[in-house]
């Protein structure tokens, strides 16, 4: 496995690869949510490139870009055991140099609302340093996860509008054994806020349960039950309930089409966020 530290070593690597390459965006801490991605790309394309990066332009100054978990020794022994060929693993000046000034942002509703309203500056990071990484490396495919769904949505539309060549690939967000997302933000919960955590995916369960068993069509009836629900767990703070489209995410009065039920709860001081589609039974 090559680990290559600069964009020139890496615009050289690409170019020996010719067609077939796929690409796994990660910020490293990796858990079996990432390998899922890479494990896809290698089933996919001929060439895999993992990129571990954490991406300073997507955190506020009040957020944890100092204390996101870093192990690279660990990170990188689990993808050479994935087989992957490639690892870009740059600095931070190597991508963002001095005077650095080719922001990529998707604007409009897609980006202004749920995680944008929370994060005012997280999707121009994210867009900037994808659309980046995505002309660095040139694959045909880049993977990620559903459990980012409005950054799946946003990278999908961000590559669209850029007009860059490439297939932005979804996939399920992956669960530890008692439902909880896998996150590398896990990692900073205490035992008590990790068994409180449990409550976002409790809350899904409840919201598949009222739409698709008990055909609850009323997005403001299912928000309220779900906001009590995890109100009773005392050690949880809601940042939002939402209850969109589908594909565009934009807000439901009516569960009437398929549509995404997406969570961000506090859990201490650790914000987790989750989501699962919800698919309305066709009335007879
Ligand atoms: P991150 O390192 O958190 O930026 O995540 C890198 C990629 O892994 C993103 O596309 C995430 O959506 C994806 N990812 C994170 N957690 C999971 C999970 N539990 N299951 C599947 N994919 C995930």
């Amino acid at each position: 496995m090559k680990v290559i530290e600069t964009v020139a070593e890496m615009k050289e690597a690409r170019a020996d690869m010719g067609v077939g390459v796929g690409l796994v965006p990660t910020m490293g801490g990796l858990h079996e949510g990432h390998l899922s991605l890479v494990r896809r790309a290698r089933s996919a394309d001929g060439h895999v490139v993992v990129s571990l990066f954490v991406n300073p332009s997507q955190f506020a100054p009040n957020e944890d870009f100092d204390a996101y978990p870093r192990d690279l020794g660990r990170d990188l022994r689990l993808l050479d055991a994935e087989g992957v060929g490639v690892v870009f693993a740059p600095a931070v000046e190597e991508m963002y140099p001095p005077g650095f000034d080719e922001w990529v942002e998707v604007r409009g509703p897609l980006t202004d609302r749920l995680e944008g309203a929370f994060r005012p500056q997280f999707f121009c990071g994210v867009t900037t340093v994808v659309a980046r990484l995505l002309r660095i490396v040139r694959p045909q495919r880049a993977y990620f996860g559903e459990k980012d769904a409005q950054q799946l949505r946003v990278v999908r539309r961000m590559a669209e509008e850029q007009r860059l060549p490439v297939e932005i690939v979804g996939l399920p967000t992956l669960r530890e054994p008692d439902g909880l997302a896998m996150s590398s933000r896990n990692s900073y919960l205490t035992p008590e806020e990790r068994q409180a955590a449990l409550v976002l995916p409790r809350a899904l369960e409840l919201g598949r349960t009222m739409v698709e068993c008990e055909r609850v069509r009323d997005a403001g009836k299912l928000k309220e039950a779900l906001a009590d629900c995890i109100r009773r767990e005392p050690l949880a703070r809601i940042d939002y309930v939402a209850v969109t489209d589908y594909e565009t995410l934009e807000e439901l009065t009516a569960i009437d089409r398929p549509a995404l039920l997406l969570l961000a709860v506090r859990t201490g001081a650790t914000r987790l966020i989750d989501n699962t589609p919800l698919t309305p039974h066709r009335s007879p």
